[in-house]
């Protein structure tokens, strides 16, 4: 095009001021203080124009020189690129500060648990509780699944929920409890309710309604011990 021609060929030549003060070529780049900082040693002055400063802005070139310059004298070359850079490394820093603090903090805080419990920070208490309380419901399945009750709580319905219930640690409710009593002695002595047989099975099956009960509770409290703790390490 004839325009860009005429365009390349006006526009005047301006160098960089940060390669007139001969800190290399443009165009220049923010680069982390990080990887610079030990290069470039004990440098607090700006190398464009000789000042002392406070904070250090590590800059590359194309030609790959790192200079430090100020704040000032940065935002005074009209660069754009070199002053968006500038924001987006001061906000950089000031996250990887922040993270800086939350370690520290975290690393003070577990060392400080691992004192109180003996090695173990406060996560790995709650993580071996949890554990504990994984082994604890399994348990239960193991131990009642083939019990008297359960064996006979199989018909769909109220009976399977009772079952599931019963499988999940959960007490019967005083109603429940009357309800699957009964059930049970219908099915033990295959007899009519309120009859001789039924009644007395009944007198037997309490026993083992009551035996699962107790089981029951048993559970409850086991579980309501370990949330309460989980609960409390957390409230930590
Ligand atoms: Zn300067």
């Amino acid at each position: 095009m004839i325009t860009d021609q005429i365009l390349s060929q006006e526009a005047p030549v301006i160098k960089h001021t940060f390669e007139m003060s001969g800190l290399g070529k443009a165009p220049f780049e923010i680069v982390h203080p990080k990887q610079h900082a030990l290069a470039l040693g004990q440098i607090f002055y700006c190398e464009h124009c000789g000042t002392v400063i406070k904070n250090r802005n590590f800059i590359k070139s194309a030609d790959g020189k790192i200079s430090v310059v100020g704040i000032d004298c940065l935002k005074k070359t009209g660069d754009h690129g070199l002053v968006a850079g500038h924001l987006r490394m001061k906000r950089e820093l000031e996250h990887e500060r922040r993270e800086a603090i939350i370690m520290e903090n975290t690393a003070k805080r577990e060392a400080e648990e691992k004192l109180l419990n003996g090695g173990l920070t406060n996560a790995d208490l709650i993580s071996a509780l949890m554990d504990q309380r994984e082994t604890l419901c399994s348990d239960l399945v193991e131990n009642i699944e083939d019990h008297f009750v359960i064996s006979k709580l199989s018909r769909h319905g109220f009976e399977i929920e009772m079952k599931h219930q019963a499988m999940t640690g959960k007490p019967f409710t005083p109603n429940q409890l009357t309800v699957v009593r009964e059930i049970c002695a219908k099915k033990a002595s295959g007899a009519r309710k309120n009859s001789k047989k039924y009644l007395s099975a009944l007198e037997n099956v309490s026993t083992y309604v009551d035996d699962l009960q107790l089981t029951l509770n048993s559970h409850a409290d086991q579980l309501a011990a370990i949330n309460n703790k989980i609960y409390q390490l957390r409230q930590l």
